[in-house]
């Protein structure tokens, strides 16, 4: 029989390997809004292929370890829409998807390293290689635990450090994201495998799962790079094949230059979406800190990321986190809201004031303030005065950049010639346009004299949406009354 070769299309899609990434997280608590940049990344990149975006918990630091870190990682990532395709709780293929659940095969590859030579029991206490490191420092040499390695090693056995015998070389190798590093022999260095406790370090057990979980690119934070060159030595050692690597760098405080850490104000994701920020508006915002897709754009629906994003257009410099533009970002997605849905998304940020009026009237106040609106947190702040009368505070004229010019007098000259045109008013938005232009003809002041005084005087807030639109949605009763008060206020 005349067997003939397979076809091509057969030959190309058997050498094409399935994209699969992965974020996998040490369960050790907070993780701000920055941190989950890794995972978006890598699920974009899933995305894109069709490939498959994978969880898997890193939880061999039981001393770091913090109660309740898995969960709040896992809602995170659902509520920011970054499903998963394998994962602890999901499992999937390689399962399972947590380290300290996967010691059988950590111990497996362990031995092999060992039956080639290529890892030793390292029997030595803390403070022997305390003394050994004094010893370096005081050749004034980098310490390398290659240069300290024991003679006669015994066989290695559970509660006994195993540690990686390394065989110093240089590299050159491709990063996605840094582009083409090299580095020299120098760096590379006998390293912990499996600690006394039985649980391998990161540096072993992350090579040894992403080898099982077929991961094809790992997308990680900048603290890694250093240690690069070791794990290529690795590779080697087991005789395996590597991923793709992208190195994202680290994400910078507002002032652009140290990491971003809690203090400079970026909460954990779920904080944020407590606060009213939309996942669309999260998911953008993160995705842009350190990737353009080479244009001025900024928002980017998720769609469009998928089918944008690239590891090649992340900077490889810090990106600066800046609470502003996600106020700005997400500004911008509650603006393109239609008015019904965020209605609805707003539903549990109204002040208490509110709670007796009416759909009608909250969406009507809603419809005036979507415009500035940053976050749905902000609502009582840009709204309470549409529910309740607030107290008349005599403060927001008497600092007021224009106002505090006035005599009291003056103003109370002004509020009355206003209530007096207001009061023949029909209220609606067109009649009041038209008297308040009247208003600024007949007194010759200019709008943030005039509009400021009427405006305190009914809302007794500092700012509130067009003066007209406010008052008409505040109605005639409530409006003169609150006028009055004021009056009564400037005797
Ligand atoms: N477990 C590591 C961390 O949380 C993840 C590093 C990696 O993605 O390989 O920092």
């Amino acid at each position: 029989m005349v067997t003939s070769n397979p076809p091509l299309f057969v030959a190309y899609f058997v050498s094409m390997k399935e994209v699969r990434t992965r974020f996998a997280p040490s369960p050790t608590g907070y993780l701000h809004v920055g941190g989950i940049r890794t995972a978006l990344f890598a699920w974009l990149v899933a995305r894109q292929t069709n490939g498959k975006f994978i969880l898997r918990f890193e939880d061999t630091d039981k001393k770091r370890e913090v109660e309740g870190a898995r969960e709040h990682l896992i809602a995170s990532l659902k509520a920011l829409g970054l499903e998963y395709d394998e994962g602890p709780d999901i499992g999937g293929p390689f399962a399972p998807y947590v380290q300290s659940e996967r010691t059988e095969s950590y111990r497996k590859w362990a031995q092999k390293l060992i039956d080639a030579g290529r890892a030793y029991a390292d029997t030595r206490s803390p403070e022997e290689l305390d003394t050994i490191r004094e010893d370096a420092k005081s050749k004034k040499k980098a310490f390398l635990a290659r240069d300290y390695r024991p003679e006669n090693t015994p066989e290695w056995k559970s509660g006994v450090p195993l540690r990686f015998k390394s065989e110093p070389k240089a590299y050159e190798w491709h990063d996605e994201v840094m582009g083409d590093l090299h580095t020299g022999p120098e760096v590379v260095d006998d390293f912990i495998l499996i600690k006394s406790d039985g649980l391998p370090t990161y540096n072993f057990a992350h090579i040894i799962d992403d080898l099982e979980m077929e991961i094809s690119c790992i997308i990680r934070g900048q603290e890694f790079i250093a240690s690069q060159p070791n794990y290529l030595n690795l590779y080697e050692a087991l005789e395996i094949e590597r991923p793709k690597i992208a190195t994202v760098p680290h994400i910078l405080g507002p002032d652009g230059k140290k990491k971003l850490s809690k203090r400079d104000g970026a909460k954990d994701v779920l904080d944020y979406l407590r606060d009213g920020f939309l996942p669309d508006a999260l998911v953008n915002f993160i995705a842009s800190l350190g990737w353009n897709d080479g244009t001025e754009q900024e928002i980017f629906s998720r769609q469009e990321l998928i089918e944008k994003f690239s590891l090649e257009r992340v900077g490889r410099s810090g990106a600066t986190f800046d609470e502003r533009r996600l106020l700005w970002i997400n500004g911008h997605y509650i603006r393109e809201l239609p008015l019904e849905e965020l209605y609805e998304k707003v539903a549990d940020f109204w002040p208490v004031e509110a709670k007796d009026a009416t759909d009608e009237y909250k969406k009507q106040v809603l419809s005036l303030v979507q415009e500035r609106l940053k976050f749905f947190k902000e609502l009582p702040e840009l709204t309470t005065f549409f529910f309740t009368d607030l107290p008349v505070n005599p403060g927001l004229w008497q600092e007021h950049k224009q106002l505090k010019k006035l005599e009291q007098s003056e103003l109370k000259t002004l509020l009355e010639e206003s209530k007096a045109s207001l009061e023949q008013s029909d209220f609606s938005v067109e009649d009041l346009t038209n008297r308040l232009n009247e208003l600024l003809e007949k007194t010759g002041q200019k709008p943030a004299v005039l509009f400021s005084i009427i405006r305190i005087a009914t809302t007794q807030a500092p700012a509130s949406p067009g003066l007209a639109d406010t008052l008409a949605v505040l109605g005639k009763e409530v409006s003169l009354k609150r006028i009055d008060q004021m009056l009564s206020a400037l005797t």
